[in-house]
C-alpha cells in the first residue's frame, strides 16, 4: 500500500467538501477519484498532494504523515506543473533542462521524453505541440523527479478520442514501469478503461470502491440488464479505425 487515507474530512468554511473518507491505494496501481464536478475530488487530490490543507482525518503517503513529513513527500510525488509555467517559446528539451535545473535533479531529458512518445519533438517548441502532445508533455514533467507515485487532475480534458487514448495507453505505460497513478476524472469511459480500480465519489462521501470490473459484475448480480443489445464497439472505434491510430495527437 502506498496511501493510506482515514476519515478525511474538508470544510470550506461551514461547508464540508470532503466529509470524513477513507481509502488505500496499493503500489503500482492506477486508481481512479471517479465523480460529478463539486463531488470532492479535486479537493482529495490536492491534500495528498501537499497542496492543500484537510481539516480533519490521517494521509500517510509511502508511510510517511502528511502532517509531518511534507518536504519528503514532495521528493516521492509528482504533480502536474501549471501550463502557464510553460514558456511557449522553448522547445520541449529546454524546458524540461529548466524544469530539472530548478528542482536540482539529473534528468535524463530524450529519455524522458521517449515515454511519453515525444522524442522526436525535443526540438520543436512548446506553442507548436497539439493540445494532446502538450498533455502528454504535462505528464512527462511529472516524473522528472522519479517519483514513487504521480497524480494527474482531469487528464484527458478537452482531447480528440485518437489523443485520449494514446494518453491512456501512455498512463498505462507509466504504471507498467512501476509507478503509481492517482487519476481525478468525471469521465466513465476513462475510468473503465484506465483505472485498475476507482473509488466513486459523490457529494464528499465515496459510494463505492473496487474495481470496474467488479462493480459492473456486482451490478448485473443483482439483476440489472440494459435494454439495448450491447454492442462490442462504438462510434468513437468507428471513428479511430477510419482515421487510424497514429494520428497526431
Ligand atoms: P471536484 O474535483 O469533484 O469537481 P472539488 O474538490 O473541486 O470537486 O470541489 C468540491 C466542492 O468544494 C465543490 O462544491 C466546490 O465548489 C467546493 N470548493 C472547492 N474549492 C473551494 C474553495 N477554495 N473554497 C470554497 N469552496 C470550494
Amino acid at each position: 500500500m502506498i496511501v493510506d487515507v482515514q476519515d478525511l474530512r474538508k470544510q470550506y468554511g461551514s461547508f464540508e467538501a470532503v466529509k470524513g473518507i477513507s481509502f488505500q491505494v496499493k503500489k503500482g496501481e492506477i486508481f481512479g477519484l471517479l465523480g460529478p464536478n463539486g463531488a470532492g475530488k479535486s479537493t482529495t487530490l490536492e491534500i495528498m498532494e501537499t497542496l492543500r490543507e484537510k481539516s480533519g482525518g490521517t494521509v500517510l503517503i509511502d508511510g510517511l504523515d502528511i502532517d509531518k513529513d511534507k518536504d519528503q513527500i514532495k521528493m516521492i510525488i509528482g504533480v502536474q506543473l501549471q501550463t502557464s509555467g510553460f514558456y511557449p517559446g522553448l522547445t520541449l528539451l529546454e524546458l524540461i533542462r529548466l524544469f530539472s535545473g530548478l528542482y536540482q535533479i539529473e534528468t535524463d531529458a530524450m529519455e524522458l521524453l521517449r515515454k511519453v512518445n515525444l522524442e522526436d519533438k525535443a526540438h520543436a517548441k512548446y506553442k507548436e505541440m497539439s493540445g494532446g502532445q502538450k498533455q502528454r508533455f504535462a505528464i512527462a514533467t511529472t516524473l522528472i523527479n522519479h517519483p514513487k507515485l504521480i497524480f494527474l487532475d482531469e487528464p484527458s480534458t478537452g482531447l480528440d478520442p485518437q489523443a485520449r487514448r494514446n494518453l491512456w495507453d501512455m498512463i498505462k505505460g507509466i504504471r507498467d514501469t512501476g509507478t503509481t497513478v492517482i487519476i481525478t476524472t468525471h469521465y466513465m469511459d476513462e475510468a473503465e478503461y484506465l483505472c485498475d480500480r476507482v473509488a466513486i465519489m459523490e457529494a464528499g462521501r465515496i459510494i463505492a470502491l473496487d474495481s470496474p470490473d467488479a462493480l459492473i459484475d456486482d451490478l448485473i448480480a443483482k439483476g440489472f440488464e440494459r435494454k439495448k443489445e450491447v454492442k462490442t464497439a462504438n462510434l468513437e472505434d468507428v471513428f479511430i479505425a477510419l482515421t487510424g491510430h497514429e494520428i497526431n495527437s
